[in-house]
């Protein structure tokens, strides 16, 4: 557990440790902080970088995959991770411009306008800047239910590659970010590797409930504290998500009839501040009340158009 200043608390990553086998499970982010506390864990318990015998990633995001490279180049070892990682984390060329055409048409037809314009420069930048983050050697992919000395549970929804791991001996689950024990955990918006929007927080909250059913002592989970009482944390966040989309469901009712609507009209400022965060909160929340016959979509002009 490494401590960050942000809302996230903390940045967490395990070693998991069975007979001769040592497993590295997600890597932080790419910084000294990061890279001091894997040191003082492994010499902790008389272990060193070249015992760990593979690293396994609960999704792409950079604060989970940060220290990947500066591992192998001083100890290669096996990368396993879901295959929608493979893209993501090799920074494929047209994968990455197709995903920010993806959200440059997104926007627009959430009637986000000029705000929607500038993300999409500032994604294009980002696209340059990132380049060199590429992940270095191969990334192998998990197919099956099993790997090593896990189940896997493939959890989309906080990201479209996110998979936990779970011990079942222990009854110890390596969640992700799927279930955080202090903040409700994004579903952010995404495409498939066709370029489709998913339904990322009906993702999400379908795999809540998958975990829901599973028996586990601990949740390890990317940020915060570990979790304990995993059950009635997760029935408090699907809750939370019902009652949130019924806020915008009111607000649509009172005319705001775009998502941009909705989302400036919830979020005020934030909306500019945390545009994308934003909209994939209000996105997600509408595509439930949509499956759930709450809302219907018209596009008009090229925007769609919420009604109640
Ligand atoms: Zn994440």
């Amino acid at each position: 557990m490494v401590p960050v200043s942000s809302s996230l608390k903390s940045v967490n990553f395990f070693l998991y440790k069975k007979q001769h086998s040592l497993t590295l499970i997600d890597a932080g982010f790419d910084n000294e902080d990061c890279w001091n506390a894997l040191q003082t864990a492994l010499t902790a318990h008389d272990l060193s970088l070249n015992d760990i015998t593979q690293i396994l990633l609960t999704h792409h995001h950079v604060d989970h995959i940060g220290l990947v490279n500066r591992i192998l180049s001083e100890h290669p070892v096996p990368v396993y991770a879901h295959p929608l990682s493979v893209p993501r984390l090799k920074r494929d060329d047209d994968f990455m411009a197709m995903r920010v055409e993806f959200f440059a048409k997104l926007y627009q037809e959430m009637g986000c306008g000029e705000q929607g314009e500038k993300q999409t420069a500032y994604l294009q930048q980002a696209l340059e800047k990132n380049r060199t983050e590429k992940m270095d050697g191969e990334i192998r992919t998990v197919k099956g239910n099993q790997l090593l000395d896990f189940d896997v549970l493939y959890v989309p929804g906080h990201a479209p590659d996110q998979i936990a791991f779970y011990q079942k001996d222990c009854q110890w689950l390596f969640g992700g970010d799927l279930l955080l024990e202090h903040i409700s955990s994004n579903a952010l918006v995404e495409p498939d590797l066709e370029g489709h929007r998913m339904m990322t927080l009906y993702e999400h909250y379908q795999s809540l409930k998958r975990v829901l059913g599973v028996n586990a002592d601990v949740i390890f989970p990317g940020h915060g504290m570990l979790i304990e009482n995993h059950k009635a944390l997760i029935q408090k966040r699907l809750d939370g998500i019902g009652r949130k989309a019924d806020k915008f469901l009111a607000l649509i009712e009172f005319g705001s009839t775009t998502a941009a609507a909705v989302a400036k009209t919830y979020y005020k400022e934030t909306y500019i501040k945390q545009f994308s965060l934003v909209m994939s909160e209000v996105i997600g929340h509408l595509d439930y009340l949509e499956l759930q016959g709450k809302v219907q979509k018209e596009m008009v002009s090229g925007v769609w158009y919420y009604s109640a």
